[in-house]
């Protein structure tokens, strides 16, 4: 199954307020995943109940295959979710404290990359990705990882860069108020009058 697709399903089920059967004989609860969803069976159909902040929400209620199949989906959601925010919370814990730690020259870590300005190097070792700067005290190292973790760093760094150049450029721009456009007037023009005279 594609990644992201249990993610479409599950957004796709209906849920309703919680509201067991008074004539039923009750839920039993048979399973739960983190005590965000409950697999339960009432009076032999099944349904999944969802701990929501405004209370208990469940689905329709269904045969055991057609109840399981979203069981899994959500289960599985639920899981996909949970991993893509952690992903996400290491990222910017990363980027947030800037967390950079001396790093070992011995180690002859191979460098494939230099950001703009050399304020960055993208290097790899042992099947680890990181990213290097120099700074007085040496070359210190940031976002060892996996590929995908440690690029993700790597962008924020290089964009947050670019974007400082950026402002640089604005407050020039402010200092000596020049325009977003000079365009060079009548430049031409004033050549060819004074070639003529
Ligand atoms: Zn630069």
């Amino acid at each position: 199954m594609k990644k992201g697709m249990a993610i479409k399903y599950a957004a796709k089920i209906e849920w309703r307020p919680y509201a067991p059967k008074p004539e039923a004989k009750g839920i039993w609860i048979k399973e739960d995943c983190d005590g965000k969803y409950i697999w339960a069976v009432e009076d032999d159909l099944y349904l999944i109940i969802r701990r929501t902040e405004n209370g208990l929400e469940e689905t329709e209620r269904v045969s055991f295959d057609k109840a399981r199949v979203m069981w899994d989906m959500l289960v599985r959601a639920y899981r996909q979710r949970r991993a893509i925010l952690t992903e996400y919370e290491v990222q910017a814990r990363c980027i947030k404290d800037e967390k950079w730690v001396p790093h070992n020259q011995r180690e002859r870590a191979r460098v494939s990359e230099t950001s703009c300005c050399a304020a960055y190097e993208w290097a790899s070792h042992g099947g680890l990705f990181f990213i290097l700067r120099r700074t007085k005290k040496g070359y210190e190292e940031t976002g060892r990882g996996l590929f995908r973790e440690a690029r993700k760093i790597w962008d924020e760094l290089t964009r947050k860069h670019a974007e400082e150049h950026q402002k640089e450029k604005e407050a020039q721009r402010k200092k000596y108020k020049i325009g977003k456009h000079t365009p060079p007037r009548n430049r031409g023009v004033k050549e060819r009058g004074q070639g003529a005279a």
